[in-house]
């Protein structure tokens, strides 16, 4: 996939840029090193100050920062905005909070004192995906580079600007030089990156065969990786829900990214007795979506990140049909418009035995199950390989604890969409990976916990 910045809306090809040479990278990788050996020992109220002085940056030029997501990978202006801003917070939580995460654990042995220490691990390669430009690396850099790693970025190809603007940013903040670095290189440079005996982790998010690729080049170096891949995530509706709000919901879940995302609601699982209304409900809300340009504040829902994108999700929409699915609504790119758009689209009556059934959706299409009762729901919920997020909505208390102990994923989220909150521990199980980001978890991922015993 070349590097470049192609406009989704319209499939101009606006910059390309050249992928590093391998002179090139190993410049970076020993640039990293050395920063890494002055970082590891900076106290941490100077790391908090620089990780504010982030926060504050991306506050300050945010619509500038959002433009610049919206025109590489196409989400509409207004989210990209909003993602900013969270940026800034997950940077404030860890600036305030890293302190008391990293601090020594004591623990009473036979020893006179025995305690656990954190320890930054040296460099780590971040291996990033589009749909969240921002978002995804923030979440990375913030926890890792405030627990005192040094930070290598190879962010996904369509969104090289976005690569380099946050590069920029943690250089405007102070940050010592070599402690964030992009490299624009391609997914075929990643395996000798990963190789190099000073890269000492990876985390990925993406794509299954971008992760088990990745995965695959660390285990052979016996090095550790965080993987945050795909998901199916399903969205049951209990008859004693709201059904309006889980209706009004499951629109903004479903469409999250113009449906780009792992976490977005992406079955729709529906008891019996509900069905009729919910699946009237869901169809009015996604006709009334407005799909467009998403640099208008009033789009709802822009174009997908590339025509790769667009061909797939209208591949699988037909591969719903052959199998006996009926499309409610959409099924289709717009008549009349150039880029990557596919209208807001509603699937059901899939044979829930069909292959396609089992596959992660990742574009504006809802698939609606029907189900007699909660056993059923579980059931359905359980069958797919992802286990990322799962929503149910019920006002049964019984029911509400059967799905939290129930359902396989990492995490349930009870009458709301699943979403990610910096103080909470984020990512899943089964064929969506494994490792925590976010929260004390996230930060724990990358160090050495460190066991210190004194007679
Ligand atoms: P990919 O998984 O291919 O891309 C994600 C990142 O991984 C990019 O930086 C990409 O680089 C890199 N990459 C790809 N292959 C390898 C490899 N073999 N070794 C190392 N790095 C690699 O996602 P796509 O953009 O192709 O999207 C395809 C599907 O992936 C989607 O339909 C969706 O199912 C899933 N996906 C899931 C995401 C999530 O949030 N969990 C995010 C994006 C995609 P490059 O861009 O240079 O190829």
């Amino acid at each position: 996939m070349a590097i470049a910045t192609i406009n989704p809306a319209t499939g101009e090809t606006i910059e390309t840029f050249t992928a590093l040479s391998e002179a090139e990278i190993a410049t970076k990788l020993e640039l990293a090193q050395q920063a890494f050996e002055q970082y590891r020992r900076v106290p941490m109220q100077q790391k908090s100050q620089w990780m504010n002085a982030a926060a504050k940056i991306l506050e300050r030029d945010k619509e500038k920062f959002g433009k610049l997501m919206t025109l590489e990978m196409g989400k509409t202006v207004k989210s990209a905005i909003a993602e900013v801003e969270k940026c800034a917070l997950v940077c404030r939580y860890y600036a305030e909070r890293a302190a008391e995460f990293l601090a020594d654990v004591s623990v009473g042995t036979d020893a006179s004192h025995s305690f656990v220490r954190y320890q930054p691990l040296g460099i780590i390669l971040a291996v990033m995906p589009w749909n969240f430009p921002f978002w995804q690396v923030f979440r990375f850099a913030a926890p890792a580079l405030m627990a005192g790693n040094v930070g290598l970025l190879k962010h996904a190809s369509n969104v090289p600007q976005c690569a380099l603007a946050i590069e920029e940013i943690f250089k405007e903040a102070g940050l010592p030089t070599g402690v964030f670095q992009t490299l624009l290189v391609g997914s075929q440079q990643v395996a000798a990156i990963i190789a190099d005996p000073r890269v000492k982790a990876a985390t990925l998010t993406g794509s299954e065969p971008a992760g088990a690729s990745l995965a695959a080049a660390a285990g052979k170096q016996i090095k550790k990786t965080v993987l945050e891949l795909g998901g199916s995530d399903p969205f049951i509706v209990m008859p004693s829900a709201d059904i309006e709000a889980a209706a009004s919901t499951a629109v903004t879940a479903r469409m999250l990214c113009n449906g780009q995302s792992c976490i977005a609601a992406k079955r729709f699982i529906i008891t019996e007795a509900i069905a009729e209304q919910f699946e009237k409900l869901l169809v009015a809300k996604f006709a009334a979506l407005k799909v467009g340009d998403p640099m208008l504040p009033d789009t709802d829902v822009g174009p997908l990140a590339t025509p790769s994108m667009l061909e797939d999700i209208d591949h699988q929409v037909q591969e719903c049909v052959k199998v006996g699915a009926k499309v409610l609504i959409g099924g289709q790119p717009p008549a009349e418009r150039a880029g990557n758009f596919y209208l807001p689209t509603i699937v059901s009556q899939i044979p829930v035995d069909a292959a396609i059934a089992q596959e992660e959706f990742f574009g504006p299409v809802a698939l609606l199950f029907r189900v007699a009762d909660l056993d059923a729901a579980i059931q359905l919920a359980n069958a797919t390989p992802f286990g990322l997020g799962a929503s149910i909505w019920t006002q049964d208390a019984t029911e509400r604890d059967r799905a939290i102990a129930e359902i396989e994923a990492g995490s349930v989220f009870v009458n709301g969409m699943v979403k990610s909150d910096p103080r909470l521990p984020f990512g899943g199980i089964k064929h969506s990976g494994y490792g925590r980001e976010l929260s004390i978890q996230g930060i724990h991922e990358f160090v050495n916990v460190k066991t210190v015993w004194i007679k």
